[in-house]
């Protein structure tokens, strides 16, 4: 069934050429028990080699059931190998963090059977080489006779008509050698088994043919027993290892080996890591406050969101109802105006300013929450410098000059820094400050018939009614009386006017009964709340609306876009100056980045590299087993996709506890805010795309070179 008819086969290396075998002209039938003895380097390997296709010839010709193979690719040895040929070696090729079962399993594995097919097949060939209480135990464990039967057993498995052993006892004491040889013969029957050693007098009994060789030539080639079962020889059907089996061995390997499975559990966690971190804090930078200056705007916070109808036209209450259905908006600011006004109280002892308080408060800290419009809170740092309660709980205060004020409560907020606050009123009192801020954006005139005055300043007192106005004696005289005054007020949304009758003229003695106040400036002229509104105008055109979070504000400004609304945000206020000199730390930090992962990945890369390695053996044993260099990718590629995804679910794991505050770990908390689902899995994939990229790399490494050449290499 083999003949090969001068073949030769040369090494070279460096330069130099070595004989391996020349001029050897054999022929070797099914049924034999061959044989092949000789000094060391007298060829017996190489010959070994050549017949069962490990290695390659150079001149003659090797017949295969008579099929001439001086033609054969890398493919068709691989097929011969795998429907005719298995190997046994000196050192045993076996997976040491594999089972003895699991070794002879590996065998069928690779020949596309199941797992479940080939149990009973297992068991009865571990039974067959006697190892049945080794059945669990992981071949390191075994002693050399023992690795050797699971060799053996091994070799059975897939029933190839030939069998070759180069040395099998080379390693072995004299007793297992014997036990060996035993096993060997028995199982050989109807197969052609060749042997090689160079210890001639322990298989002669067994031997129907010895091959002396020297110098790379067969010196002798005596027949014992004249066998020959060729005309029934038969090749086994090989099928290629199932998609199941190569998914199973890929998840067994990632873990079986606990080294290597914690040097690789660390090298994926730091990618990630890495990944995550600094693609979190790039996020984290782009929606940092932004420190900016606007000549316009008083409040810059980033959360801001300037908003006027496309229309022109006032907001209704339905827009704003629309506006605050919107996902992420905290808060609306009706009266926009009041956000970038600045406001003061004060007394003798006392003078505070900041910026009105937008949102309603339901406690506070010290005192009580406000009663009447009157009563304000002072919202601050706990440690305020200015702020002492004594001086300034249930004080009166001017605000802004004009109205008298409370102090009923203070509300702490660690938000702000030590210096500013904010003052919170109760609703109806902000809007009257509200008109206030817009009186003092409007030009107003004044006028009797056709005489117009613009020295004058509106005031509002409650003694006043509708339609009537209370004017100075020092201005004017008794004539004006139950004249019309005409006030004309414009500011940028409204203009309107009216006519108001002078009711009667206030000075020094009567002001306090008049108007029930005992200040006294005669510029003022006094009107009812409700003509004040009327003046000023109470429509809404222009109001604020406040994102919860930074990364929503794009997502807010579209969605009331659609409603017909003009957006400004305060980020892109703010930004404007420094655009520039953003962008050119943003692109710097990207190469950085950039340059960072790079390295990461290639010191990854080349652990990785020396991991793997170590792991030649096992790929060369799948290769005397029948693999293929696609079997092989497939293998490593799904251990190296296991660990990948086993490292990152724990990862995300520890994520999520993070941010349920199961765990406190304030720098991944932080890092990891603005960091969503579609970036985990980008992040994912990447990982993938590594497990990938090795595991073909990896494969075309190892298939560069020969199957023996990378099984010398490993030993
Ligand atoms: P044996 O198995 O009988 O000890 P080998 O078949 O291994 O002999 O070697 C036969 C000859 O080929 C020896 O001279 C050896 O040096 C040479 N040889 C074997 N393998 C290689 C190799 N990979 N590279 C170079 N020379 C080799
Ligand atoms: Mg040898």
């Amino acid at each position: 069934m083999l003949k090969l008819k001068n073949v030769s086969k040369y090494y070279y290396q460096d330069g130099v050429v070595a004989k391996g075998i020349s001029n050897v002209n054999l022929e070797l039938h099914l049924g034999e028990f061959v044989v092949i003895t000789g000094e060391s380097g007298s060829g017996k390997s190489t010959l070994l080699n050549v017949l069962s296709g490990l290695d390659s010839y150079e001149d003659g010709e090797m017949y295969i059931n008579g099929e001439e193979t001086s033609h054969y690719t890398e493919e068709d040895y691989l097929k011969y190998r795998r429907s005719y040929v298995s190997n046994i070696f000196q050192n045993f090729n076996l997976v040491n963090s594999y089972t003895v079962y699991e070794n002879i399993e590996l065998a069928f594995l690779m020949n596309g059977y199941n797992r479940s097919e080939v149990k009973k097949k297992v068991n009865e060939l571990i039974e067959k080489v006697g190892l049945k209480k080794h059945k669990n135990t992981h071949t390191s464990k075994l002693s050399g006779g023992e690795k050797q039967r699971v060799a053996i057993a091994r070799a059975l498995a897939n029933d190839t008509p030939i069998i070759v052993a180069d040395e099998p006892t080379g390693s072995l004491d004299s007793k297992a050698s014997k036990s060996i040889l035993k096993i060997l013969h028995e199982i050989a029957k109807d197969k052609l088994v060749i042997i090689v050693t160079h210890n001639k007098s322990e298989v002669e009994e067994y031997a129907t043919r010895i091959i002396r060789m020297h110098d790379g030539n067969i010196l002798e080639n005596k027949v014992k027993n004249e066998i020959n079962l060729d005309h029934n020889v038969q090749s086994i059907k090989v099928k290629d290892i199932t998609f199941i089996s190569k998914i199973r061995l890929g998840f067994r390997n990632a873990f079986n080996i606990p080294i290597k499975f914690l040097l690789m559990f660390g090298i994926f966690l730091l990618i990630t890591i890495t990944l995550i971190t600094n693609y979190g804090s790039f996020k984290l930078a782009e929606y940092e406050e932004i420190d900016g200056y606007s000549p316009v705007f008083n409040n810059l916070s980033d959360q801001r969101i300037v908003i006027n109808k496309k229309n022109k036209e006032a907001f209704s209450d339905d827009d704003y109802n629309q506006i605050s259905k919107i996902k992420g908006v905290d808060y609306l600011v009706k009266e926009d105006l009041v956000i970038d006004y600045q406001t003061d109280i004060n007394n003798e002892y006392t003078y505070l300013y900041g910026n009105l308080y937008l949102k309603e408060i339901d406690h506070v800290d010290q005192g009580s929450l406000p009663n009447n419009s009157n009563e304000i809170v002072i919202v601050c740092n706990k440690d305020n410098y200015y702020i002492y309660e004594s001086e300034i709980l249930n004080k009166s205060f001017y605000l802004n000059n004009n109205e008298l004020v409370y102090v009923s409560g203070i509300l702490y907020d660690d938000s702000y820094n030590l210096y500013n606050m904010s003052f919170y009123l109760k609703e109806e009192f902000r809007e009257k400050i509200y008109l206030d801020i817009l009186k003092s954006y409007s030009s107003i005139k004044y006028s009797f018939d056709n005489t117009t005055f613009n020295e004058f300043d509106i005031a509002v007192s409650n003694q006043v009614n509708k339609g009537e106005v209370y004017i100075s004696d020092d201005i004017f005289d008794q004539e004006k009386i139950n004249k019309d005054l005409k006030i004309e007020v414009s500011n940028i949304y409204d203009d309107n006017s009216l006519n108001l009758k002078v009711k009667g003229l206030y000075n020094d003695s009567n002001i306090k009964k008049l108007l029930n106040t005992s200040y006294i400036d005669s510029y003022l002229i006094y009107i009812s709340y409700e003509d004040y509104v009327k003046l000023m105008g109470n429509n809404n055109y222009q109001s604020s609306v406040f994102v919860k979070d930074i990364k929503d504000l794009d997502y807010v400004c579209d969605n009331l876009n659609k409603l017909g609304i003009n957006t400004l945000k305060m980020r892109d206020v703010k930004s404007n100056d420094a655009e520039l000199v953003n962008n050119i730390v943003k692109i710097f930090k990207l190469i950085v980045t950039i340059c960072l992962v790079l390295t990461l990945f290639f010191i990854s890369y080349f652990i990785m590299r020396i991991i793997y390695k170590a792991r030649n053996s096992y790929y060369t044993t799948l290769r005397t087993l029948g693999s293929t260099k696609n079997v092989c990718i497939n293998i490593l590629m799904n251990e190296l996709i296991t660990l990948a995804t086993f490292t990152y679910t724990l990862f995300i794991i520890f994520i999520i506890l993070i941010k349920n505050n199961l765990i406190n770990n304030e720098y991944l908390s932080n890092i990891t805010k603005y960091v969503n689902v579609f970036d985990y899995i980008v992040v994912y994939l990447i990982l993938i795309l590594i497990s990938i990229l090795m595991s073909l790399r990896y494969g075309i490494k190892i298939f560069k070179e020969s199957i023996i050449k990378t099984y010398k290499e490993k030993i």
